[in-house]
């Protein structure tokens, strides 16, 4: 048997699809082609009208193809959440619409499939379960779920709508995960969450919050495995709110050398007015306050964020307080967007609409601003010397290696492919684009 999927969205979509490949693998089922494949799988996002717009495109072309030939499609993850009605009456064709809360369902999808038996999805149960990590054999980097929902309702977000409530996970899961990815051979780990910092588990010591699940991951993997041919020797961790960044948790990335020195830390506006109607429930001052803390505890961290100008009712005054935040933190990248109403989001319904023109000029600032500040962040750094993982083979030349800093710094030097998987240290010589070249160093 065959299965073709295909993956938009979040790093939380991806994680799940290739837990879904691991059952895939484990049933004996092989990738393959719109020739040949028995199951194509679309697993959907919702959270940008990009990415939507385009999974219906998809959602379609599929249909079409089964009229020439016979195969079963399935349209997974956000979009099956919250569109089921409107997927089964605009696709008929579509065999199974499954929501982020049935993905368990998938195994019963794969039975009818193989064996024709047959089943009621609407009998499945609405609870969440976690699918557990895999990834890609040799592969050195992986994502680890830890929690799952969000309960902050930002106006003009969809997640707590089709992701639903904060589900957090087992410790004791993770720690097995990473123990038989470290096994693998995995030498970097993400943890995952739409909000990782409200990670909470309550067991029979009492509540372990995030901060105490990161110690609790650092002492059981040391201080890393980096000075060595194997183990886990960096963890990150994917998305951090900023108003559930706690003092403690700097306190752990102060002290942990295994946590990468990078936080992607979402802005979003730099106005209070515009954070107020966005629900972020932090404001100007308390950001620049938070990255103060965070660069005196962590020496050397970068941080990222994501931008969305244009909110309703946002100002050129308003565009400027968001300027200024970018001028004074110093990003090292950003994701930048401007406002797309999402269905279903308190948003939606606001007043005082940004004209489009009006949207893309901001956002074209925004974007002007970073570049520089990019720019002249990595200027600064030629000459650093710092750690790499080593990744892959450089895509222009077999006789280059492209790795990544802590700091979240793509690194292209000479190298071979026996380097791959490793920690090396490297200078910084030259910048071209976003990417440094650099030398190997040896000490
Ligand atoms: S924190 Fe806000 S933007 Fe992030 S997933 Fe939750 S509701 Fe959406």
């Amino acid at each position: 048997m065959k299965y073709l999927l295909e993956t938009y969205g979040c790093q939380m979509n991806k994680a799940e699809s290739a837990a879904l490949e691991a059952l895939f693998r484990e049933r004996s089922w092989l990738p393959g082609t719109l020739e040949d494949a028995d199951l194509v799988l679309i697993n959907t996002c919702t959270v940008r009208a990009t990415a939507e717009n385009r999974a219906w495109g998809r959602i379609a072309f599929f249909a079409a193809e089964k009229k020439k030939r016979n195969f079963s499609l399935a349209v997974l993850g956000c979009m099956a959440e919250q569109y089921h009605q409107e997927i089964r009456k605009r696709a008929p064709a579509v065999d199974y619409v499954l929501g982020t809360f049935q993905k368990q369902a998938i195994g019963l999808v794969l039975d009818q499939i193989e064996n024709g038996s047959d089943f009621d999805l609407r009998e499945e149960s609405p609870a969440y379960v976690f699918s557990s990590t895999h990834h890609e054999p040799g592969a050195f980097r992986a994502f680890v779920p830890i929690m799952h929902g969000c309960d902050n309702f930002c106006s003009y977000c969809i997640v707590p709508y089709v992701r639903g409530r904060e589900v957090s996970r087992d410790p004791e899961a993770i720690l097995a995960e990473l123990d038989a990815l470290a096994v693998a051979g995995v030498r970097e780990v993400t943890l995952l969450g739409q909000n990782v910092n409200s990670y909470r588990w309550r067991g029979p010591q009492g509540l372990l919050d995030f901060p105490a699940l990161l110690r609790l991951i650092a002492s059981r993997l040391g201080s890393g495995g980096r000075a060595k041919e194997a183990g886990i020797g960096w963890i990150r961790f994917l998305t951090s709110h900023p108003k559930d960044l706690s003092d403690d948790l700097i306190a752990v990335l102060a002290s942990e050398p295994i946590y990468c020195r990078h936080i992607h830390l979402c802005l979003q506006s730099g106005s209070d007015r515009v954070l107020a109607r966005m629900n972020r429930k932090y404001t100007k001052e308390y950001f620049l306050g938070l990255v103060d803390k965070l660069r005196k505890a962590v020496p050397g961290l970068s941080l990222s964020t994501d931008i969305l100008v244009g909110f309703p009712g946002e100002s050129e005054e308003d565009l400027e307080d968001t300027l200024e935040v970018m001028r004074k933190v110093g990003f090292s990248y950003s994701f930048m967007y401007h406002f797309n109403p999402r269905e279903g989001t308190p948003a939606m319904k606001m007043d005082e609409k940004v004209p489009e023109k009006t949207k893309k000029a901001r956002l074209a600032k925004v974007i002007a601003l970073q570049k520089e500040t990019t720019e002249s962040l990595m200027n600064v750094r030629i000459g650093a010397v710092d750690e790499i993982l080593v990744e892959s083979l450089s895509k222009r030349s077999k006789k280059e290696i492209l790795g990544r800093t802590a700091r979240d710094e793509m690194v292209v030097l000479p190298g071979g492919v026996g380097q791959i998987g490793r920690f090396i240290r490297v200078r910084l010589v030259s910048r071209s684009g976003n990417t440094f070249k650099a030398e190997a160093v040896n000490d």
